[in-house]
């Protein structure tokens, strides 16, 4: 067995960072790899900025359907990664699981510690009156919009949903949480990500900076930040996971 997966499978107080590579075994492609979203169209990057959702709000929904194929991801089903997770906290161990999907598998897998860096699919709010709609709802129309009605007998809200994910241009949620969590924890891995999405990729330099964390990655390609981690596995998390 593998040094990191010893050590993942020894520690108490686990910090992980997940990105789309945990998911793709479940049939999600990823961005960045050889077949993954960002390869199929060169404008897919454009159109998943806040700038284009507040300028071109009819034309974005179609896009974001079609990039996170988000009616495919709500029948997708947690992979060998997530389950892996989810068996580590049943047997009492303490995992924070700080993910930068949006498919909410680590939930499905019924994982308690999850934060969602960059939101959800599964929800969107009304950006006017704030309320909130579920994957139901955003599946219903093209476009979907706010039903509330303004006041009682009133017309409706009518406005255009924005989706819970957080887009390019846009702060990343619970990054305080991640620093704070990684100070308290003994082993800090990253579990498929490219890390070339910032602020979130800044967080193996400073697990790095500390003395007390062991630090590791398994992702099918070297990354950037390797040079911030002391165990370095380049292949299948399944495959290793499985070992
Ligand atoms: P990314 O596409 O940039 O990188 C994924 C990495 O995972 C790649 O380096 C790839 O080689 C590796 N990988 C893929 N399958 C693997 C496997 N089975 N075993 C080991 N490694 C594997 O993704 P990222 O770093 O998470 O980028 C972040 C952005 O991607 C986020 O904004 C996130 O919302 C978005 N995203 C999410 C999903 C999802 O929710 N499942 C899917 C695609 C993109």
């Amino acid at each position: 067995m593998e040094e990191l997966i010893r050590k993942i499978k020894e520690s108490h107080t686990i910090t992980v960072l997940t990105g789309a590579g945990v998911s793709t075994e479940s049939g999600i492609p990823d961005f960045r790899s050889a077949n993954g979203v960002w390869q199929q169209n060169d404008k897919n990057q454009i159109h998943m900025t806040s700038g284009y959702f507040n300028s071109r709000p009819k034309l974005f929904w179609p896009h974001y359907k079609e990039i996170f194929d988000i009616e495919e991801i709500s029948n997708c089903q947690p992979t060998t990664a997530h389950l892996f997770l989810k068996q580590l906290e049943d047997e009492g161990r303490d995992i924070r699981i700080f993910t930068q999907n949006i498919d909410g598998l680590h939930t499905k897998a019924g994982s308690s510690k999850v934060f969602e860096m960059h939101g959800s699919f599964n929800k969107a709010t009304c950006p006017k009156c704030k309320t909130q709609y579920g994957l139901e709802h955003i599946l219903k129309e093209p476009i979907p919009r706010c039903t509330q009605a303004k006041k009682k007998g009133q017309s409706i809200c009518g406005f255009i949903l924005k989706p819970d994910t957080v887009l390019f241009g846009e702060r990343v949620r619970h990054y305080e949480d991640a620093v704070n969590s990684i100070n308290q924890s003994s082993l800090f891995v990253v579990l498929g990500s490219s890390l070339e999405v910032r602020p979130v990729n800044q967080l193996p330099e400073l697990a790095h900076q500390q003395s007390n964390i062991h630090t590791g990655i398994i992702n099918n390609e070297p990354t950037r930040m390797d040079r911030f981690f002391k165990d370095i596995l380049n292949g299948d998390i399944g495959g290793y996971l499985r070992s």
